[in-house]
């Protein structure tokens, strides 16, 4: 997943994608601040931003996605995944589809999160 999708992800969760300051003096003191939300970015271990890999992160989504009671809701995105699954299904030697439980393809934390990206960015463009 793309930077630019996390950051979609993030933003579209009403989150803050953090962007740090620069340290312009090389002061090894220096406490790095998100320059939006002004947290302390020490605070936060690793990478501060979401890598959207985990079962939290497709919960917060879904959980989102149903929040949205308009057009563009959990069943309109469940509608498109469906969509996707079609085009994605693989076949073995003898022909038979592998992996051919929609939702145990969809309950994937990384593909599930990659989805929502590739739709929201659909229905922005
Ligand atoms: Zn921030």
């Amino acid at each position: 997943m793309t930077d630019e999708m996390r950051k979609l992800l993030t933003e579209y969760l009403g989150e803050c994608w953090h962007e740090a300051g620069r340290n312009p003096h090389g002061n090894p003191r220096y406490v790095p601040i998100c320059q939006k939300c002004k947290v302390d970015l020490e605070q936060l271990f690793g990478d501060y931003h979401r890598c959207f890999d985990l079962p939290v992160d497709m919960n917060d989504l879904r959980r989102k996605l149903a929040e949205n009671k308009e057009f563009w809701g959990l069943d309109s995105f469940l509608d498109w995944a469906d969509t996707k699954w079609d085009h994605e299904s693989s076949f073995d030697e003898l022909g038979y589809v592998i992996d051919d439980n929609f939702t145990n393809w969809l309950m994937d934390p990384e593909r599930f999160c990659f989805l929502v990206a590739e739709w929201l960015k659909e229905k922005e463009g």
